[in-house]
């Protein structure tokens, strides 16, 4: 295996991190009221230094790859940089010492910050009310399907399908079957978006809702979609928005105004909490009013000059996370928000729609790229010429990547692409780092001419070579047996 031993490996017999000082108090024998297998003399833990631990870890976190040491432009993750003082604020003592069981009195710090971000992404949104309970988009997916089973539930409807366009992310159709929903598969038109005549199609008395990005995750904008609402509202069908590309559009147009009943976020991307950023995520669901008695419980209320959680929600779906959700990534959400101010959310999203714009620009003469399509926030293009000329996969370019110093882009996403690349800059980088990252594509461009076997076995200079995809799906090993 190449890497670093594991920090069992370096164990020697004898060497200590921490000594407890002498016992002062007499000493219990516990193994007779918790019994022999629970209490033990040997528990097999590593017997190394405090610098020895110091120095595995810090190893270990150099061999990682985030958005605070080099660009990232993974597509439909937005991994933008999230400014330290959004850090700060969700570190704030007055959070986090807080125990969840703590009387509502004495909470009314938090329970504000909470009933505020819920009406900012409502205003965001332009829905009415929002739980900011789920754990992650999938998380808020899943809530609101959910939601919209017992909506029709209450009214007594028994509709059993979803829609979902061939370009969804892999999460809609997993969560609306697991919502309990048969799914059905809308095709996109020639120019990519949803195509309005399979729609018409489709839709009937059976379908519960259509599910929905908006831009989709081509990057591009479903500009028909009055005409869509209006398909699934006439036959009593919902409209779900699916939140993860917000980025693109914040503060320049709104789900709710597009005509979506339900939508989720994901605060984890547009917020700035990198997505899969070493921690929890948020999915905060939002929806219009019709739907607002069927939000997972509590939701934070103000009464007075008081905030409290409000458990009278009707025909409430229950509680989908333990307490209130992740109030840490909330805390973030609500600093960036704060800090940014309207203004200054649109002109993150007019960024980063810029920056997609501008790197397409300097790449697209290498790539297969649709002719005369706009893109928005993030771009899609194909390495079917490189596999044709050359030999070379995406794979093999995103690999290729990572030695010049760049996190790939998403690669083989969306599916009705071939030899898909998704690029999504962010608007947090500069003009620098996109002409950076166009002139690493470009040398490997020259490397894939001058031959693929060297792209073939990239990386070549990272601390972990080329994995082997497959044996590692198949033979997982996650157990250390030393
Ligand atoms: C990321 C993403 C999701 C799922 O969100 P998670 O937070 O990863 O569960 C759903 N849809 C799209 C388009 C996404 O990009």
């Amino acid at each position: 295996m190449q890497g670093i031993p594991l920090i069992f490996e370096k164990t020697k017999t004898g060497k200590e991190g921490f000594r407890l000082s002498p016992l002062e108090v007499p000493k219990v024998d516990l193994s007779e009221t918790l019994g022999e297998d629970i209490v033990r003399d040997e528990v097999n833990l590593p017997e190394v230094s405090e610098l020895d631990v110091i120095r595995h870890y810090t190893e270990l976190s150099r061999m990682n790859f985030g958005v605070d040491n080099g660009f990232y432009p993974l597509g439909s993750c937005t991994m933008k940089y999230n400014p330290k003082i959004n850090e700060e604020v969700a570190a704030m003592p007055g959070f986090t010492e807080l125990h969840p069981y703590a009387p509502e009195e004495i909470s009314q710090g938090t329970l504000e910050v909470m009933y505020d971000t819920q009406n900012l992404l409502a205003e965001i949104t332009g829905m009415d009310n929002f739980t900011l309970q789920p754990a992650a988009g999938a998380h808020g997916e899943l809530t609101g399907i959910l939601i919209i089973k017992k909506y029709l539930e209450h009214k007594g409807e028994k509709r059993t399908k979803i829609i979902v366009p061939d370009s969804a992310h892999g999460t809609n159709p997993a969560s609306a079957s697991h919502g309990g929903f048969d799914i059905i598969k809308v095709k996109s038109d020639s120019e990519g978006l949803v195509d309005i005549e399979a729609l018409k199609e489709l839709v009937n008395e059976d379908v519960a809702a259509l599910m929905l990005t908006n831009p989709n995750t081509l990057g591009l904008f479903e500009k028909n979609i009055f005409e869509i609402s209006k398909i699934l509202h006439e036959k009593g069908a919902l409209l779900y928005y699916d939140g993860a590309n917000l980025n693109a559009v914040m503060g320049i147009v709104r789900p709710g105004d597009m005509g979506f009943d339900v939508v989720h976020l994901n605060l984890h991307k547009t917020f700035s909490t990198p997505h899969g950023g070493g921690g929890p995520g948020s999915g905060a669901v939002g929806v219009k009013a019709f739907l607002r008695d069927f939000l997972p419980k509590p939701l934070a209320a103000q009464k007075g000059q008081m905030y409290y959680l409000d458990y009278d929600i009707p025909h409430s779906i229950g509680k989908i996370h333990g307490f209130y959700g992740n109030l840490g990534v909330v805390l973030k959400a609500y600093a960036y928000i704060k800090s940014l101010g309207a203004k200054g959310l649109k002109e993150a999203s007019e960024i980063a729609t810029l920056n997609a714009s501008y790197l397409l620009k300097k790449i697209e003469d290498m790539f297969e790229v649709p002719e005369d399509i706009l893109f928005k926030h993030e771009f899609v293009v194909s390495c079917n010429n490189w596999k044709e000329k050359f030999g070379v996969r995406a794979l093999d370019v995103a690999k290729r990547l990572l030695d010049y110093g760049f996190h790939p882009p998403t690669i083989y996403f969306p599916l009705i692409v071939d030899e898909a690349l998704m690029v999504e800059p962010t608007e947090t980088e500069s003009k620098d780092t996109l002409d950076a990252f166009a002139d690493a594509l470009r040398k490997i461009y020259q490397e894939a001419k001058e031959g693929p076997d060297f792209l073939k076995s990239a990386p070549h200079d990272t601390p972990v070579r080329r994995v082997d995809e497959v044996k590692a799906a198949r033979e997982m090993k996650l157990i250390y047996e030393g």
